[in-house]
């Protein structure tokens, strides 16, 4: 009893930190693992720790040996087989507002136009039922993806991204990426969702949009050639049905966002300049 006591009495509020940091980090890390491929892999891992432990125990002792070896192997292979998920959470930290780098160098009123051009491609596709995706570059690069597409580099214009759409023509194939006010380029072969709990209904090109923003923080549009439904996914999850106003409200926030802080890099960096000059 003293001894439960004496415990209770030494907690400092260092101590209260550091239980937060732990709960908050492990909290961090399940809601990354959550309903991914690692969830049943750590489930594994815990299944093969028990057993371990309960060989010990019944001094299994071959078993035992051959399950402390795998466990040392295992690390190693943890490493390999959690490479996307190690990455997916180190991009994650890199991500924080603190670190982020400039994004947004265009003005208020050409971001206006980039977004009536982009809602305006995305209604005329759904009306003639043209397939489409389309993804929004934010602060995660995206070059990997773009390498693997056709580079176009043209400014956003409705006309041109109802016209790389268009069935039967080189560049419809595929995702058209969009940095700031550029196409960057169309043609672009996104990673699937590995995600279990897609929906049947949905296919390839909702599987690609899904995907894509699992793996980085952009945004993709997807536009269905089966029943012109716009569905915009975030974050790997995806909304559908999403209606014209709505998609520019979207538009609107993301970009907005951008901007703002684009912003208050640059009074930042102003003042540093002031402060050298
Ligand atoms: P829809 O509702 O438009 O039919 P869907 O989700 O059912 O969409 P599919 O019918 O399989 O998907 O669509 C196939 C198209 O999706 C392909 O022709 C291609 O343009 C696009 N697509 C499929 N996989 C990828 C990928 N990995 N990256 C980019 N685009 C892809
Ligand atoms: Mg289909």
């Amino acid at each position: 009893m003293e001894y439960i006591k004496d415990i209770f009495l030494n907690i400092g509020i260092r101590d209260i930190i550091d239980i937060f940091i732990v709960a908050f980090a492990f909290y961090k890390i399940y809601t990354l693992i959550k309903e991914t491929r690692a969830e049943q892999l750590i489930k594994g891992i815990v299944v093969l720790l028990i057993a371990t432990k309960a060989s010990e125990l019944l001094k299994l002792f071959t078993t035992n040996w051959i399950l402390e070896k795998t466990m040392t192997v295992g690390v190693i292979a943890l490493l390999i087989v959690f490479q996307p998920e190690l990455r997916r959470g180190l991009e994650y930290i890199g991500r924080t507002k603190f670190l982020s780098k400039s994004f947004i160098e265009i003005e208020k009123e050409d971001i206006n136009q980039v977004i009536e051009e982009i809602t305006d491609a995305m209604a005329s596709l759904s009306r003639q039922k043209i397939g489409a995706l389309v993804v929004l570059e934010r602060e995660t690069g995206l070059n990997e993806i773009v390498e693997t597409g056709t580079s176009i580099n043209g400014l956003v214009s409705s006309g041109l991204l109802i016209n790389i759409f268009i069935p039967n023509t080189p560049l419809h194939d595929g995702a058209v990426v969009i940095k700031e006010d550029r196409v960057k380029a169309a043609s672009c072969l996104l990673p699937l969702s590995e995600n279990m709990n897609i929906n049947k209904e949905l296919g390839t090109r909702h599987r690609a949009a899904l995907g894509v923003t699992e793996k980085s923080d952009c945004l993709a549009i997807v536009v269905s050639e089966e029943t012109g439904a716009i569905s915009v996914a975030e974050n790997g999850s995806l909304s559908r049905y999403v209606d014209i106003q709505t998609l520019r409200e979207i538009l609107n926030k993301i970009y907005e966002k951008e901007k703002k802080k684009q912003g208050l890099l640059l009074k930042w960096r102003n003042k540093d300049e002031n402060h050298q000059g």
